[in-house]
């Protein structure tokens, strides 16, 4: 058996890995972690670590580790077919199931499933569609995408450019010029203290309008937004925000994009973040949650309004120009209807809704009135912590103090993952969907002792 100290010298000598310090990585000045198992909430490391996930690998694991009905239904599909494509009619038992399933589930409205392998070609696929729409309406001036600083959409080309976070144009050229954004929707981080919710949505969707008037709504064809901001913050949107943003969108005939990547399939204690929140999409993006990420798979539900003119496309222009070798993926549509079929029978977005509810409350009780906390916020099995050099000013930390990763650490080295986000001094929580109130308030009271160990 290799060794850890083997293994280690060959990631840093070969493995080029995503979000991290290229550079620092391959000095050896960061840890290589092997993951070897998971069971529920937890997963153990080759060190013999078990840690408790409260950050569902990347919000994905959503059913929680170890299912033995999904991994039972990949070996399955592997022994029976591990692979057909999609194209020209083509299908699986696994693949129409799992579309019927997800429309069974979906807002009212949505005509179709599309599938993909990950969060951003599912979103590449919707820009893609945004403009084909629109071109097939005899509107090929109506093209720009609009999305909001501090969303998160993938980090392809276009994807990445959706992205409203800095690292992620930084020295990439990006974003394409087809791209422009509004502001976030972060009511802690509002220029006027004194305004109320209302106020804030109010506001959010008036630069939103400004915008699309200065630009010219004949050239704005779609509006992404996630139903809560996650990678940007983990931030609930303020009271009113997506009925104030849908009003302008319609006034103006653009079309609207919900990415549920993270918010998909329970996370809020709703089966989709549209119905929590009164959203009616056009398009809606699927990922992490679909297969609870024991195999790669994402997808567009297409609504009706869109799936009228994409027909009509085809009627005029003949076969859509878009496919991937790996859509629909009978792996990983076996292991998305074994997954959905445990959300339901374990209640799992019951338990999101209950269970989330519970661990933000004990993370706010366990943190009291702490001078470094700003907020505490979440919705659903969704939690975050924000720290601020001041409380009554709501003033940042030094970046370069990085507090944020700080705490992390400290909480790693009790036991518990959380993630610092990306764009502040944030602390994130997505658990697993299965989480037991034991383990909330495990995490509640290990990130109370964190943070009080790195700023007293
Ligand atoms: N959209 C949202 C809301 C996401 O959170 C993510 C990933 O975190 C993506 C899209 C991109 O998904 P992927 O990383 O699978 O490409």
């Amino acid at each position: 058996m290799l060794t850890n100290d083997q293994l280690a010298q060959w990631d840093r000598e070969s493995f080029f890995h995503p979000s991290t310090h290229l550079a620092q990585h391959a000095r050896g000045e960061t840890a290589t972690r092997v993951i070897t198992g998971g069971k529920g909430c937890h997963i153990t490391d080759r060190d013999g670590n078990r840690m408790l996930d409260a950050f569902a690998g990347l919000y994905c694991v959503n059913v929680g580790y170890g299912r033995p009905e999904i991994a039972e239904a990949i070996a399955e599909q592997a022994r029976e077919l591990a692979y057909y494509h999609a194209y020209v009619g083509h299908g699986t038992e696994a693949s129409i199931t799992l579309a019927k399933m997800i429309l069974d589930r979906a807002p009212a409205n949505m005509s179709k499933v599309y599938f993909g392998l990950s969060g951003s070609d599912a979103n590449e696929t919707n820009i893609k569609l945004v403009w084909y729409y629109n071109n097939i309406l005899g509107r090929p001036e109506k093209k720009k995408i609009i999305s909001r600083w501090r969303g998160y959409h993938g980090s392809g080309l276009m994807t990445g450019s959706l992205t409203g976070l800095d690292l992620f144009h930084r020295k990439f050229d990006l974003p394409l010029a087809q791209v422009i954004h509004t502001d976030a929707p972060y009511y802690y981080r509002r220029g006027d203290a004194s305004m109320t919710e209302a106020q804030f949505s109010a506001q959010c969707a008036a630069e939103l309008e400004a915008l699309i008037e200065r630009e010219g709504a004949d050239t704005i064809a779609a509006f992404i937004g996630e139903p809560v901001l996650g990678t940007g913050g983990i931030v609930p949107p303020p009271e009113g925000y997506w009925e104030a943003i849908q009003a302008v969108l319609q006034k103006h005939d653009i079309l609207l994009i919900a990415d549920e990547v993270v918010t998909g399939f329970g996370r809020l204690g709703t089966m989709f973040g549209s119905d929590h929140y009164g959203i009616k999409p056009d398009l809606i993006t699927i990922a992490k949650g679909l297969t609870s990420a024991y195999a790669p798979l994402s997808g567009s539900i297409v609504g009706d309004r869109m799936w009228r003119v994409l027909e009509q496309g085809t009627d005029e222009n003949g076969p859509i120009g878009h496919g991937w070798t790996y859509s629909a993926h009978p792996i990983g549509a076996a292991a998305g209807v074994a997954n959905l079929k445990l959300i339901d029978s374990l209640e799992l977005v019951q338990n999101a809704g209950e269970t989330g509810a519970y661990l933000n409350r004990a993370m706010a009780d366990a943190l009291g009135d702490h001078p470094h906390v700003g907020e505490v916020r979440g919705e659903g099995m969704l939690c975050a912590v924000e720290l601020v050099e001041q409380q009554d000013t709501r003033q940042a930390f030094d970046p370069a103090r990085k507090v944020g990763p700080q705490i992390a650490a400290a909480l790693a080295a009790r036991g518990v993952i959380a993630r610092a986000m990306p764009q502040g001094d944030i602390l994130g929580f997505a658990p697993p969907l299965c989480l037991t109130r034991a383990e909330a308030d495990e995490i509640a009271t290990k990130t109370a002792e964190s943070l009080r160990e790195v700023l007293g």
